[in-house]
């Protein structure tokens, strides 16, 4: 163990003693979501294959194809019908990456399990370390972005800003610039589908989770082919849900701009009505009534955003409708319920 290994390991919320396994991995499943990939499968199939015929494990690619509007399941089909090792969950539609990422791993049947981007950002190679570290008895094996290649400067300012604003206001510890790119052994793997949230946000459920839990670093390529699917409205959803399903602090926040201002109010009040009784000043109208007016107005829109974001999701856990709808499933042996609660 290096000293960076030891670092971002004591840097985790499970104590640092592990246990080396003592079985070897009988399966490991790798879960990708895609969206509109096409151009990436082909590639993505050979380049893990390269990879894990080096691991020799038993192995099973889950690919979720999340309602992709191009060929993206056609190449699937192709790589299906070929390999029995590839199996397909056809989504009824897009229902996000997230879902997806679910979908894939409540199908799973690996006592480990890897969750992988399709456009080779995340490298197979990296899997090799993994399976290391699974070896060495850590439970969560979660790969950190030490550099981004290839993105936008604002991709990355948003991004770094994102995983610092996020652990400021949560109390569960969500390592830095960590992606979903990780294994996970099974025991964590079960921990995650016994969770019925819909609004998922799935590298702080595992850090929720618990169990051992340790950081490899590595350098995120570029995406190898085609263009990102997650622009910006899909970034401030994500990040949304991100902070809502981890933590009070915006509502907090609310009440505590709702003191101040309230207290502002009562101060002022006091100054005019001296002024007003016991002065000569004649006290200035228009501009101060509009500063106040459209100051306070602003604010509690703004709080109300803020509240509707928790009720609109609260909406949702409440409607408690189905997190996603399989139209086909593929290479799976025994068919599986086609959605899930
Ligand atoms: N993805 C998905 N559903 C979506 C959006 C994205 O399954 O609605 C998949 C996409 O195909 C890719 C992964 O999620 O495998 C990450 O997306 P992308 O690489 O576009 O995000 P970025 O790396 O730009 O943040
Ligand atoms: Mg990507």
């Amino acid at each position: 163990v290096n000293l960076s290994e030891q670092t971002l390991q004591d840097s985790t919320s499970t104590d640092a003693y592990v246990r080396k396994r003592t079985h070897e991995l009988s399966l490991l499943s790798i879960v990708i979501p895609t969206y509109n990939e096409e151009l990436v499968i082909h590639v993505l199939y050979h380049r893990l294959r390269e990879v894990l015929d080096q691991l020799s494990i038993p192995y099973e690619l889950i690919f979720v194809n999340d309602g992709s509007k191009d060929q993206t399941l056609r190449e699937l089909m192709k790589l299906a019908r070929e390999h029995s090792e590839v199996k397909v969950i056809d989504f009824s539609r897009n229902f996000g990456h997230q879902i997806a990422v679910t979908a894939g791993m409540d199908h799973s049947q690996g006592d480990a399990v890897v969750i992988m981007d399709a456009d080779l950002q995340d490298s197979p190679q990296l899997i090799k370390e993994f399976v290391a570290k699974w070896r060495d008895g850590y439970d969560v094996v979660y790969a950190i972005r030490e550099e981004r290649k290839g993105e936008t400067v604002f991709k990355r300012a948003t991004a770094k800003l994102f995983y610092r604003t996020m652990q400021r206001l949560t109390d569960v510890h969500i390592p830095l610039d960590t992606g979903d790119f990780r294994l996970m052994n099974r025991n964590v793997v079960d921990s995650l589908t016994a969770i019925h949230e819909r609004h998922r946000f799935i590298r702080g459920l595992v850090a929720w989770a618990g169990y051992s839990q340790i950081g490899v670093p590595y350098v995120r390529d570029e995406r190898y082919a085609g263009e990102t699917k997650y622009p910006l409205k899909k970034m401030i959803k994500f990040a949304l849900d991100g902070i809502t399903s981890f933590s009070f602090k915006p509502l907090q926040w609310a009440t505590k701009v709702g003191f101040t201002v309230a207290l502002l109010g009562f101060i002022s009040a006091i100054v005019i009505v001296y002024e007003k009784i016991f002065t000569n000043v004649t006290i200035q109208g228009w501009a101060s009534i509009m500063v106040a007016l459209l100051v306070i107005g602003g604010m509690q829109l703004l709080v109300l955003g803020i509240v509707g974001e928790y009720i609109g999701r609260i909406y949702d856990e409440v409607r408690a409708r189905p997190l996603y709808l399989i139209q086909d499933l593929y290479n799976f042996d025994n068919e599986k319920q086609l959605y899930r609660m």
